[in-house]
């Protein structure tokens, strides 16, 4: 807490490139509360120093991202998303306690609710690309949605291996190679490689395949429009965007810290497109 209200930051290395603080500032200036929202850069050596002394730096509370958030989780109390998940994206000061969550999950299951309602009735087969954190995000958030059948596709498939022993029978493991035969009898089709970011190659996948009542979702948010989702609206399949995902994720941390829900609102949706707008894809 600070004389000017509560406060929060996001604690990165590097963390310039953060959106976090145009979110946070914009609901703290619609609900009219008084607080602040800051960037934080802290390397990896000082991090526990750091969270270990939030209040004394004026915090209530922080997000965490790259490369902090398994430090975090280790450093905290986490709930049981971000054990599951194996990372924290979220810390709150509950009396003298450090408490973690991770808000990927509901961020990523949210604006699939929003964007593609009832996406999730009778969601029999799920292809989910990737095997890195965020995937893990996205898995724990599918099997507590209640999917029937997971097929996992990462161009290291170790990885991938990895997750299914961790997430258990409804996962099942296929190569890079056999992706496009996956998709012939999925529900929902979930980006969450790096392909189609800013600077990488864009994700080839033969959507034609999908049927037609089939959600495609890229967690890439840099640029707004990908590759992946450009393709599926031009297949009239419905689509839930990168940055609606990093939208509903910060819903959780505002009201931890600031005691508000926020709303998602068009308005700030505008905003951050306006701030990612020059950020294009490869051809
Ligand atoms: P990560 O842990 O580094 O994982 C990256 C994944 O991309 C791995 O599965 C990797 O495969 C795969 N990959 C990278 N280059 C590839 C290529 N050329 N061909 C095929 N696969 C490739 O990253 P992360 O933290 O999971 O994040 C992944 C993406 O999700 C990023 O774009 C991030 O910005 C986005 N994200 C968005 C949100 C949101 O709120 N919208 C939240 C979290 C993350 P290998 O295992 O083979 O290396």
């Amino acid at each position: 807490m600070t004389a000017t209200g509560p406060a929060a930051c996001v604690i990165g290395w590097p963390v310039d490139h953060s959106r976090s603080p145009l979110i946070h500032n914009y609901w703290l200036k619609r609900y009219g509360i008084v607080g602040e929202y800051r960037r934080e850069a802290v390397p990896p050596q000082e991090f526990a120093a750091f969270v270990g002394s939030l209040a004394a730096h004026g915090y209530v509370g922080a997000n965490v991202t790259l490369p902090h958030k398994e430090a975090a989780l280790a450093l905290s109390q986490p709930d049981d998303r971000a054990r599951a998940v194996g990372a924290a994206n979220a810390l709150w000061l509950d009396g003298g306690v450090l408490r973690s969550t991770n808000t990927d999950v509901e961020g990523f299951l949210h604006n699939l609710d929003a964007s593609a309602p009832h996406w999730d009735r009778g969601l029999n087969k799920a292809v989910v690309l990737g095997a890195g954190g965020a995937a893990r995000a996205v898995i724990y958030g599918l099997l507590t949605r209640g999917v029937e059948r997971l097929v996992l596709v990462n161009r290291t498939l170790s990885r991938a291996e990895l997750l299914r022993r961790t997430f258990g029978a409804r996962i099942t493991v296929a190569d890079w190679d056999e992706l496009d035969a996956t998709l012939a009898d999925a529900a929902l089709l979930v980006n969450t490689t790096t392909l189609g970011m800013q600077g990488q190659p864009a994700l080839a996948a033969e959507l034609g395949r999908l049927p037609r009542h089939a959600v495609v979702t890229d967690l890439v948010y840099a640029p707004v429009r990908t590759p992946l989702i450009t393709a599926a609206q031009a297949r009239a399949l419905r689509t839930a965007d990168g940055l609606g995902m990093l939208l509903h994720q910060a819903v959780r941390g505002f009201a931890l810290w600031f005691g508000r829900t926020p709303e998602v609102t068009p308005e700030l949706r505008a905003l951050l497109e306006a701030d990612l707008g020059s950020v294009t894809a490869k051809p």
